[in-house]
């Protein structure tokens, strides 16, 4: 057994071990309210936020970004499990700020190893096996984070299947301090209509 899934099963046994009343939450969030957020591994949003299991709803990509996907899950989270406020959580130092598009296309097409990065960006390495597929898909990454946070509330709170009485919230989490930062032009676009 590899090493990570001996400790992540270790780890579970334990939780597990202290599990009390959690079989008895109910599905929807009982504080009715979702997070989109970046997948990034210094965020927690349990801990960023205060979540307990069967708070809310966290929705997490790369990026954080509202992407089809991305607002599947809102639509379903409000539609049928009740949550009635949704934050849309970017970040500092997001990795998404360190390509675009066609740097992704290229990587991929040079193999489909990992990738290093150093201070001129991002280096395949070449070793054949690549595929041209990368360069037909929309990656969604930004250069201007505080944008990219109202882009995507934009985008959420234009689509046909959201609601106008839902607010959405825009912040940015500074992992320099842990503190939320509001994107106030993002949460004025995310009002309620
Ligand atoms: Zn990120």
């Amino acid at each position: 057994m590899s090493q990570v899934v001996d400790e992540v099963l270790s780890a579970n046994a334990e939780y597990a071990e202290n599990f009390g009343n959690k079989s008895e939450l109910p599905m929807p969030p009982a504080r009715q309210f979702a997070i989109l957020t970046c997948m990034d591994a210094r965020l927690d949003p349990a801990k960023y936020a205060g979540l307990a299991e069967g708070d809310a709803h966290v929705i997490r990509n790369a990026g954080g970004r509202a992407s089809d996907d991305a607002i599947r899950s809102l639509v379903i989270s409000y539609k049928l499990l009740g949550t009635r406020e949704w934050f849309v959580i970017h970040h500092t130092d997001c990795g998404m700020e360190t390509f675009d598009d066609e740097t992704m296309g290229e990587l991929l097409a040079g193999s489909l190893r990992p990738a290093t990065v150093d201070e001129n960006g991002w280096h395949d390495s070449n070793a054949g096996g690549g595929t041209s597929d990368g360069k037909y898909i929309k990656w969604l990454t930004f250069s201007d984070n505080a944008k990219s946070v109202v882009e995507d509330v934009e985008r959420i709170r234009n689509d046909s299947m959201v609601p106008a009485d839902i607010p959405i919230y825009g912040y940015i989490y500074d992992c320099g301090t842990g503190r939320l930062v509001e994107v106030t032009e993002a949460s004025a676009a995310g009002r309620v209509r």
